[in-house]
């Protein structure tokens, strides 16, 4: 069996983001030789997610306003885990978008649905984060 690792790297300029990496990862595969097999994804900070959705604007916008909705990051006050920190809001909306994904892989190719794409999305940018790609298979 192959295995493959990789990290990608993002460095986003505001605090959230959500970002396409669907290229990064099949280029992962391309390296990696792999056939048949699976390909993990995670984001590798505990305030950033990876998930599959649709490419589309609107529906970033509308995870954005959701999840601001859901755990918003003004005031900072309101949570506990502020103090020394200001991202008990980046923590919550990691939770609810996920930490990783895993896709099957068929004949070289990754095997989505029609419309489904890799994303990294970012709850506490401005700083340099980790994204791992591991790769397993045939
Ligand atoms: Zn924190």
């Amino acid at each position: 069996m192959k295995s493959y690792r990789k990290e990608l790297f993002f460095e986003v300029p505001t605090r959230r983001a959500f970002i396409n990496i669907t290229d990064e990862c099949e280029q992962a595969l391309r390296e990696s030789g792999v056939r048949e097999g699976l390909m993990l994804v995670n984001a590798m900070h505990i305030t950033a997610s990876v998930f599959i959705n649709d490419d589309e604007s609107g529906l970033h916008h509308d995870y954005e306003v959701w999840l601001e909705k859901l755990a918003p990051h003004e005031p900072v006050g309101q949570y506990r885990h502020n103090g020394y920190e200001d991202n008990a809001d980046a923590h919550m909306k990691r939770q609810v978008m996920g930490r990783e994904v895993v896709v099957a892989i068929t004949d070289g190719r990754l095997d989505f649905g029609t419309w489904e794409r890799i994303f990294y999305g970012e709850f506490d940018g401005r700083r340099r984060k980790r994204v791992l790609v591991k790769i397993i298979g045939e």
